[in-house]
């Protein structure tokens, strides 16, 4: 029987995570399970769970944690019924609690985490990124470049509907620093968390996209 494959993406906002997650994704067909589109995806379904869960959303509170838990099994639930690859885990856990949740239901379920990829840049280089973010104004289209990691091909001009690029306000130096430090504030905890049960798996994320997508492959199994 051919072992599946069941990631969780960690790593600090610009570290490329995203980017990384989805290619990966595509390449191996794991499905790639975001919190926030299984948020929507639940409420839009009208399941039992996404009726609870708009609750919330509608409230303006935040999902909490056992909710999030449910709606992720729920998911894995209904894609172990068919041809299980694996999963691919982004945005969640974030705290040491909900990754005890995540381990105890992984382990009802008996799925085993194949590993956590840690994409790791250094400060400088995540604040510069960060801080390089255009975005298209046309909100139909609403394109993502970035001056250093995706340029557009014209200075200021997006590349799929040819209209103008804008900052936003907190792709600013110091709105990045700000996230960056709570991003270490709150998960360096569970980076240790994952590196004690030898599970963590450090990526170098400084290099071209291409090269870090290359070295996550050499780990995978
Ligand atoms: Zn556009």
């Amino acid at each position: 029987m051919k072992k599946e494959i069941n990631i969780i993406f960690f790593g600090a906002p610009g570290a490329g995570k995203g980017t990384q997650a989805k290619k990966i994704s595509q390449e191996l067909s794991l499905p790639h399970i975001d919190t926030g589109s299984l948020i929507r995806e639940a409420i839009g379904n009208k399941t039992e769970l996404g009726v609870k869960t708009q609750q919330f959303v509608e409230s303006g509170k935040l999902v909490p944690d056992e909710l999030v838990i449910d709606l992720i099994k729920e998911k894995l639930k209904v894609l172990k019924d068919k041809d299980f690859k694996g999963f691919i885990l982004d945005g969640f856990p974030r705290t040491i609690p909900q990754a005890d949740a995540l381990k105890n239901m992984l382990r009802e379920l008996m799925l085993e985490l194949t590993c956590v990829l840690n994409i790791q840049a250094p400060e400088d280089i995540l604040v510069k990124r960060l801080s390089s973010r255009k975005l298209c104004s046309n909100k139909n289209c609403g394109a993502i470049f970035n001056l250093i990691t995706k340029k557009p091909k014209e200075e200021n001009k997006c590349d799929i509907c040819n209209s103008p690029l804008y900052q936003r306000k907190d792709d600013t130096e110091e709105a990045a620093k700000e996230r960056l430090s709570e991003y270490h504030l709150k998960t360096a905890p569970l980076e240790k968390y994952y590196r004690e049960q030898n599970k963590l798996v450090d990526i170098n994320g400084t290099k071209e996209s291409e090269d870090v997508y290359n070295e996550i492959i050499k780990t995978l199994p």
